[in-house]
């Protein structure tokens, strides 16, 4: 893949791990809202294990999910960013063929080209 090409999903990658960050953030609010907790170890404990947290109502379980569902997406952003350092990016992780540049531009942190990922 051209440099150029690579910078630019870069930049679209780190655009939409801020973006999620600061959604995670917003769900955080709303759970500490809810429970009445601020104390900032509550909230990194919450971070990093959702579903340990505990919850005891509708608002605080549907925050929880989202900031688990997040945290799964911020995960494969992340990884996205590692492969573009490591110069594996856009390549699929099943068969190694180049994942075509489309389907980079609507989905930049997929691992797997469509044929392998309709396979599994
Ligand atoms: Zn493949």
């Amino acid at each position: 893949m051209k440099k150029r090409k690579l910078t630019q999903f870069e930049k679209m990658l780190h655009g939409a791990r801020r973006a999620l960050l600061e959604e995670i953030g917003e769900c955080y609010d709303e759970t500490l809202r809810v429970s009445g907790d601020s104390s900032s170890e509550a909230l990194s404990g919450y971070f990093f294990h959702p579903a340990e947290a505990g919850s005891n109502n509708y608002e605080q379980d549907r925050a929880a999910g989202l900031i688990t569902s997040k945290s799964g997406m911020l995960k494969e952003i992340e990884s996205a960013l590692a492969r573009i350092r490591e110069g594996r990016f856009g390549v699929c992780e099943e068969c190694g063929c180049n994942i075509p540049l489309a389907r980079l531009e609507a989905i930049p942190y997929c691992r797997a080209c469509v044929k392998c990922k309709s396979r599994t």
